[in-house]
């Protein structure tokens, strides 16, 4: 029988590069990233499919009742939720599953999947965060001043996870090694080889 692969769960504050991290990790092999359903509104070049699968409240509703997902969340007034399948055959072939998901939904999978690795992905300071989120020039600063408030409110969650990783400006290339190295480490954690401690320790009594 295969390993199970590691469910990874990633969050961090708008605008930390979390997403670019995540793109750049799926391309290492072994790596499957999960797609979330939400019921907000697809952005301009969004794909059903692709980035989400765009769900009516109904639609959201009947996935919750069918226990179709394995943790659900509301965040600004919209579902968002991990569908269940994916993610348990991807686990059963051997592939590590990243979640990129809020708060609350992290806490969820690691009461469910305790082997589960939970990292948060922070800039190196407010002021940087600040500055990239400016940097975008897409966002009003009304809408700048809102999610430096939520990074305010995220922050208090941090310590509710594994680890804690800084996306500094321009070291992209560090933080997914980083991420990709947590991961490695996590994969050799003794608990997860007990059948094979076992079997070797029965072989050499047999010796
Ligand atoms: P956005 O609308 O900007 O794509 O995502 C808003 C927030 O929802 C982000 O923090 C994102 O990580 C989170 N999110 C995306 N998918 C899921 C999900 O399946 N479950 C939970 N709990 N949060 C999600």
């Amino acid at each position: 029988m295969k390993k199970q692969g590691m469910l990874i769960v990633v969050s961090g504050f708008s605008g930390v590069g979390k997403g670019t991290a995540v793109k750049e990790l799926i391309k290492k092999p072994g790596y499957k990233l999960s797609i979330s359903a939400t019921t907000r509104q697809p952005r301009t070049g969004e794909e059903n499919g692709r980035e989400y699968f765009f769900k009516t409240v109904e639609e959201f509703e009947s996935l919750i009742a069918e226990n179709g997902l394995i943790e659900h969340a509301r965040y600004v007034n919209n579902y968002y939720g991990t569908p269940r399948a994916f993610v348990e055959e991807q686990l059963a072939e051997g592939n590590n599953v990243i979640l990129e998901i809020e708060v609350k939904g992290a806490l969820q999978i690691k009461a469910q999947y305790p082997n589960a690795i939970l990292i948060f992905i922070s800039a190196a300071s407010a002021e940087e965060l600040k500055l990239r989120l400016t940097g975008r020039g897409t966002e009003t600063a009304e809408v700048i001043e809102q999610r430096m408030k939520r990074a305010a409110e995220e922050a208090s969650s941090i310590k509710d996870y594994d680890y804690f990783v800084i996306n500094r400006d321009g070291q992209l290339e560090q933080c997914v090694e980083e991420i990709h190295n947590i991961v490695t480490a996590n994969k050799l954690v003794r608990t997860l080889w007990n059948e094979e401690i076992d079997a070797i320790q029965k072989e050499l009594i047999e010796l």
